[in-house]
């Protein structure tokens, strides 16, 4: 999904430029609190974005970027009203709107928690309009950090599709199955770590679905889907507590009585899903 924001990556290492862009007449800012929940209209549809009216503080104001020529800057700031956080809300925003509130989330979350310099210790600071952060101890230039992690819809010779319990999730959710990338992993060899580890299943083909930012506080979600080579599983018990394949209708129906539920709308295990569901992941 492509979105429109004009990321300035040009322009935002001058200070200057970007202070001019925040006195724009129509400058608008994003207000986010301190779980990175940002305010919203209409029951979380629209992000509410206001005009700036203090000065600029680059230490403070983050520029996103320009949305047809409009300045879009985020600020951590008490907030009022309807507040809700990116799970909440990103399905009914457009995409321009879900890119800038997982933009806001991801770079409020980083400056929030990465004030000092990972190499010598020293503080750092923001520059690039809020891209990135300078240390003066040690002349390194500091990005946000982003944490892959694989997500991965697994089908059987059946075209059943697998899902699981997590020991610690609420009620009868269900879901497909998800794990971090590790350090020198491929996305192709974290699938199989993790789906081996889970619930003991072989791949015969992996494939890319498709990805989504996931800013609480700091994950890209890598999507795929994968072909078992048989339908026998056996779940580790410690992460997974409960997995089973599901035909198209057995999932309509325990769905429509009550018996499982599936994952917010917002994610991409829900798109994965729904493409199974609707016979698109061939
Ligand atoms: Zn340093």
């Amino acid at each position: 999904m492509a979105s429109d924001l004009d990321r300035v990556d040009e322009h935002r290492r001058s200070a200057e430029w970007v202070a001019h862009l925040w006195r724009s007449p129509d400058a608008k800012l994003l207000k986010l609190d301190q779980q990175s929940r940002f305010t919203t209209n209409a029951g979380g549809s629209k992000l509410r974005m206001v005009k700036p009216f203090v000065e600029y503080d680059s230490q403070r104001h983050r520029l996103l970027g320009l949305l047809d020529e409009v300045p879009i800057f985020a600020v951590e700031a008490l907030t009022e009203g309807d507040v809700h956080d990116f799970r909440e809300v990103a399905h009914q925003l457009t995409d321009n709107e879900r890119d800038i509130a997982a933009t806001a989330a991801g770079m409020i979350n980083w400056h929030r928690s990465e004030p000092h310099c990972p190499r010598c210790g020293a503080e750092t600071r923001v520059i690039n309009g809020g891209y990135a952060r300078h240390c003066a101890g040690c002349d390194l230039e500091l990005f946000p950090r982003t944490d892959p992690a694989v997500i991965v819809a697994i089908i059987d010779p059946e075209d059943r599709l697998l899902l699981g319990h997590q020991v610690n999730w609420q009620g009868n959710r269900l879901s497909v199955f998800a794990g971090f990338v590790e350090s020198g992993e491929s996305l192709e060899q974290a699938v199989h770590r993790e789906m081996a580890e889970e619930v003991d299943v072989r791949l015969s083909e992996v494939n890319y679905f498709g990805s989504q930012p996931w800013p609480m506080p700091r994950s890209l979600m890598l999507g795929f889907w994968a072909r078992a080579e048989s339908s026998d599983i056996s779940v580790d018990g410690e992460e997974i507590g409960f997995a089973a394949w599901f035909s198209r209708d057995e999932l309509t129906q325990k769905l429509a009585a009550g018996e499982i539920s599936l994952p917010t709308k917002s994610s991409i295990a829900h798109r994965l899903v729904q493409a199974w569901r609707d016979g698109e992941l061939t």
